[in-house]
């Protein structure tokens, strides 16, 4: 029972949504046609800018496909009113009526099927093709508007398809526009910081406008090209068409007023309307072409731009990892990995660095290999896999015992080097020695067991070069070894 209610209640509330929306399409045209109406009153009848099939026809891309009858109908029914209180007879009413919504009905369908944008942008392609299906349409529409006024059917259709067209041409492109602007589909729309440059701009277009249109003592109607091709140039489609607006509702209303040189032609009313639309006409051929070029153009740079940025982003990353793998390389191959302590190439390296800045600034260095005495029995007796956590605990010693200055690393299988920097020889025994003892006194747990190493001793007093100390270093072990292993030699 409840959810029969609940089923009730949310089809009463779809149902009074699409009543609503209905009534305000219907709506919308209703005060769309009698603003147009009003404003052509004064010349028997005859619109220079029909604009309610345009908000139709934006209505229809917005709203559900599926209640676009609904809307038809109730459409046709407001048109049908306003024409009646407008003073024309049934059959006539009928005819516009029909037309109207034929007319906005045929329109929606081509440009869906043609596959321009609900609302936004045209492209300039699309720009072209958009006049010329409104020129197709408004000439279908005005042919069946007309055939209820076969006494005046040439006038009438013109009348009509001019009014029409540039309504349709003016008005569609500038609903989307808002509707772009505001749901903010199109951000580059909006003048943003420049919204003083803009009014500056709008208030040029209605200056010139007025003072083309105001006065009919100097043709004056060019005039209004400049403000509306900077307007356009300057702010795209927003800029296009809001100068268009401006201008065609100016040059509407002063006309339709009786002001202007185009009032003062010496002509038929209806001709002074063909003139006053092919005004307009002019401008909005100036202005939107270029807005949607500009548009179009500035899309393609903020794709490129961001494109850009994207390979940026990505190229920094590339190089960055390129960067830490080569470090990580480089650290690998500084370390050497059974010991943790700094590898052969890494130690050769610092000495040589080392002994330029000791030549240099005239202190002293010192240097000292250390060799694990009777290594190979111990491998023999225990395996090589000991052997290996012998050669780890000594590297933890020598980590544990070197001070902050100083580095040590594994330059052969058994045989490591003892770089101290600023450290004369004296005080290198000393340390070199406690490392000597400290290795001694540390034994492996299991198997318990522990193991000596000589050194030999060597500083820079007496060698220029790096291959001349480790020479006399290894001199010094190798009478280490034959002394009787298990003690430290300074280098003769
Ligand atoms: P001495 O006191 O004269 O230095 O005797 P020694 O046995 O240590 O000298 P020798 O040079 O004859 O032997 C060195 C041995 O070190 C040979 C090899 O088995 C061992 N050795 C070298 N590198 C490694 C290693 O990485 N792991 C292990 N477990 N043993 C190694
Ligand atoms: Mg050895
Ligand atoms: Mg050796």
């Amino acid at each position: 029972m409840r959810t029969i209610l609940q089923h009730l209640t949310s089809d009463l509330n779809g149902m009074r949504n699409i009543i609503m929306r209905s009534a305000s399409v219907a709506a919308v045209f209703c005060i769309n046609s009698l603003i147009v109406i009003t404003a052509s009153n004064y010349t028997g009848g005859f619109a220079a800018l029909w604009s309610a099939n345009a908000s139709l026809v934006f209505m229809l891309m917005i709203f559900p496909r599926k209640e676009h009858r609904l809307y038809c109908a109730s459409v046709f029914l407001a048109s049908l009113t306003v024409n009646l209180f407008s003073g024309f007879t049934l059959n006539t009413a009928i005819f516009y009526s029909f037309s109207n919504v034929l007319e906005a009905v045929l329109v929606f369908h081509i440009l869906v099927r043609l596959g321009f944008p609900r609302t936004g942008l045209y492209n300039p392609a699309q720009l072209v093709e958009f006049g010329l299906v409104a020129v197709v349409v408004t000439a279908i529409s005005a042919t069946t508007a007309s055939l209820d006024n076969i006494e005046q059917y040439g006038n009438a259709w013109i009348s009509w398809f001019a009014s029409d067209l540039l309504g349709l041409l003016i008005f569609l492109p500038c609903f989307n526009i808002i509707h772009a602007t505001f749901t903010g589909t199109e951000k580059y729309i909006w003048p943003g910081s420049r919204w003083l440059e803009f009014a500056g701009i709008m208030f040029l277009v209605f200056a010139f406008s007025a003072a083309a249109l105001v006065q009919s003592a100097v043709p004056l109607l060019f005039l209004t090209a400049i403000p509306v091709f900077m307007s356009a140039f300057r702010f795209g489609p927003l800029g296009g068409i809001a100068s268009t607006l401006i201008v065609a509702i100016v040059a509407e209303f002063l006309t339709l007023s009786g002001f202007g040189p185009i009032a003062a032609l010496d002509t038929s009313q209806i001709t002074k309307i063909f003139v006053l639309q092919a005004y307009i006409a002019s401008q909005l051929m100036l202005a939107l072409p270029i807005a949607s070029l500009l548009a179009d153009r500035q899309s393609k740079v903020e794709k490129i731009i961001e494109n850009e940025k994207l390979l940026r982003v990505m190229a920094e990353k590339e190089h960055k990892k390129a960067e830490e793998a080569k470090l990580q390389k480089m650290r690998l191959l500084a370390r050497d990995e059974l010991t943790g302590l700094s590898s052969r190439r890494h130690i050769m390296e610092k000495c040589e660095q080392a002994l330029h800045r000791a030549q240099t600034r005239a202190i002293p260095l010192s240097i000292a290999i250390f060799d694990v005495d009777k290594f190979k029995s111990v491998n023999d007796r225990f395996g090589h896999a000991v052997g290996d956590d012998i050669l780890h605990m000594i590297g933890k010693i020598a980590k544990k015992a070197k001070s902050k200055n100083q580095l040590i690393g594994r330059i052969g299988g058994e045989e490591f080097l003892i770089l101290m920097p600023n450290t004369s020889i004296a005080e290198a025994e000393m340390q070199v020695d406690k490392l000597r003892l400290a290795i001694m006194e540390t034994r492996l747990p299991d198997p318990d067991i522990g193991v000596t190493v000589s050194a030999g001793l060597a500083d820079n007093s007496g060698s220029h070069d790096l291959k001349a100390m480790l020479l006399l270093a290894d001199r010094a072990l190798y009478s280490a070894k034959e002394d009787g292993r298990n003690r430290l030699k300074i280098a003769a």
